[in-house]
């Protein structure tokens, strides 16, 4: 999906069954675009520079980033 300003979001997807909640993505952010709600991975697409540092930190390979 495309937005009004041509800009193409993304998102980051994390899969639960890998992730051990060592909560590294979220510590490298440079933008803040990942947080948590109680125990929920929000993933702010406004605030993603689709950098992929939180990717790359993953040990357990857990995370995706999809264009929507
Ligand atoms: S870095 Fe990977 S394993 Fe750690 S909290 Fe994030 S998704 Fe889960
Ligand atoms: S891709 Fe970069 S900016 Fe987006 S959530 Fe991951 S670390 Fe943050």
């Amino acid at each position: 999906m495309t937005g009004a300003e041509g800009i193409n979001f993304v998102t980051v997807r994390i899969n639960d069954s890998k992730c051990n909640r060592c909560y590294e993505c979220i510590d490298v952010c440079p933008t803040g675009a990942l947080s948590l709600e109680q125990t929920i991975f929000i993933h702010n697409s406004y605030e993603c520079s689709y950098c992929e540092v939180c990717m790359d930190v993953c040990e357990q390979e857990a995370i995706k980033i999809l264009e929507m």
